[in-house]
């Protein structure tokens, strides 16, 4: 898979993809990920990237000729499945748009900031649009870290134990059970005897009545 992120602050995004996982992800070669600063397509002599809003109104909004011109270049060098604005009015982020988006090709995620883009970007380029949650950030590269994050990590071969991220929360609309590691004793705290007995087929039984008790105590929605 390939992801190219438009940003105006790229420096935002250099360490979400620089560790663990989602560095190992590059190295084996599972993503590309590309991180593109907008002010580069700004042809303004001062590269300026936005400017005051028509109609008057505090807050500057991101101009639409650097971000056209960025988009219209990747675009012409191969076909993304989606072109992506990360946006607080934008569909909710769950499991199910993360599973969807994990079997893409090319993906092109932009990030808004001060009062976000001109709305000619919204309808002549983008074709989907993602909020991480119903609060406001003060850009979209924290939620573009967020989405390609939960992205990546479906991609097979990704995570050293492929099933781990099929037994994960909200793959099957179920919360996971709990986990323990060593020590099985700890204060006097014990580890549940049952994971310790081998017999993986009560294993199994007693994690999926934990993940159904757990998902009716904490999340009953996901069971409607
Ligand atoms: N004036 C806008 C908010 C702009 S916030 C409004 O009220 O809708 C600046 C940028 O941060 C946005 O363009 C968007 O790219 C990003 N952003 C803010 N909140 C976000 C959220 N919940 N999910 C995804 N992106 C968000």
């Amino acid at each position: 898979m390939r992801i190219d992120i438009l940003t105006v602050l790229p420096q935002l995004l250099d360490s979400p993809f620089s560790a663990s996982i989602m560095q190992r992800a590059q190295d084996k070669g599972h993503v590309e990920i590309h991180i593109h600063n907008i002010r580069d397509y700004s042809t303004n002599k001062h590269k300026n990237v936005d400017d005051y809003q028509y109609g008057g109104g505090a807050g500057m909004v991101m101009s639409i000729e650097p971000i056209a011109a960025a988009i219209e270049k990747l675009k012409a060098e191969r076909n993304y499945d989606d072109v992506i604005y990360m946006s607080p009015d934008g569909e909710l982020l769950e499991q199910s748009i993360c599973n969807t988006m994990s079997l893409s090709k090319n993906l092109l995620i932009l990030c808004g900031h001060y009062k976000g883009v001109d709305e000619r970007i919204r309808e002549h380029y983008i074709t989907r649009e993602i909020s991480i949650g119903s609060y406001v950030l003060s850009g979209g590269e924290l939620g573009a870290a967020v989405l390609v994050d939960s992205i990546v990590r479906l991609i097979p071969g990704v995570l050293n134990d492929e099933t781990s991220a099929l037994t994960d929360c909200f793959q099957d609309d179920l919360l996971s059970p709990p986990v323990y590691t060593r020590p099985p004793s700890f204060n006097g705290w014990v580890v549940p005897e049952v994971l310790l007995s081998g017999d993986f087929a009560k294993i199994e039984k007693w994690r999926e009545e934990k993940a159904m008790e757990r998902t009716i105590e904490k999340r009953p929605d996901l069971l409607d």
